[in-house]
């Protein structure tokens, strides 16, 4: 009777849909390594749970997911707060009066993007005893209001990050531009990673692809997928 009543309630039904998701994905990641001749582990898979509840972050730590993935501080906090033994990764940009808590929490920033935000980073992360991975998010598309720093800067930006304490610079992120073929803008960021390791040979993640172009992101080399809808199902539109 209990196990009967557990199944009619949405916690048990979301956790199913949850890992069937999962090895739907699982399955299009390998299919992409397989095509793209790399192997599977040299991928880790960031599910992004922004606007979903701590429930789910929860559940999907059970199914063995253990980086999770948010864009915005306040979520983010409270999340990395509710749901221990699993890395955090900040994905969204980073307002400067927010950056010193985000480096509170967060394991991996991947969208650090101007001096300025280095600094408070940094400063964040030593008051609180911690380092946190950086990542730099280039610009592919020359829209500064998309937010990452264009490729010129990032020679300055990794030197930057690389003597700041509390901080480690761990690699290059980008999103690929609207309207514009993926495939083009992540061997870009594939060159931009190139040029960042002749100066800093750890500085190895590329973190690159979400639901709609994983497949070309896993050709151009991403180390780090970044994948909300394909794990948790389509968010509400977002408000603004
Ligand atoms: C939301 C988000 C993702 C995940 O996007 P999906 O298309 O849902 O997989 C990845 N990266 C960033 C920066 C995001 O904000």
């Amino acid at each position: 009777m209990a196990a009967a009543a557990e199944r009619g309630t949405g916690a048990v039904s979301r956790r199913d849909d949850l890992a069937a998701n999962l090895a739907e994905l699982e399955a299009r990641i390998t299919r992409a390594c397989t095509a793209a001749g790399r192997a599977r582990d040299e991928l880790t898979l960031i599910a992004v749970t922004k606007t979903w509840p701590v429930s789910d972050c929860l559940l999907l730590r059970d199914l063995g997911v253990t980086e999770l993935g948010e864009n915005r501080d306040q979520e983010a906090a409270q999340k990395a707060a509710a749901v221990t033994g699993v890395r955090w990764h900040f994905v969204g940009s980073v307002q400067t009066n927010k950056a010193r808590n985000v480096a509170s929490y967060a394991d991996v920033v991947h969208s650090v993007d101007r001096p300025s935000l280095v600094s408070v980073l940094g400063d964040g992360a030593v008051r609180t005893g911690r380092t946190v991975d950086v990542l730099l998010q280039i610009s592919l598309d020359g829209d500064p209001d998309r937010g990452g720093a264009e490729p010129s800067a990032v020679p300055g930006l990794g030197e930057q990050v690389a003597q700041t304490a509390g901080l480690r610079l761990a690699g290059v992120m980008a999103v690929a531009p609207l309207g514009a073929d993926p495939a083009d803008a992540f061997a870009r960021l594939a060159e931009v990673s190139h040029r960042l390791r002749a100066d800093h040979p750890a500085a190895t993640a590329i973190s690159a692809g979400m639901t709609g172009d994983l497949e070309q992101a896993v050709v151009a080399g991403a180390t780090h997928l970044r994948v909300g809808t394909a794990v948790l199902g389509a968010r509400p539109a977002p408000l603004r």
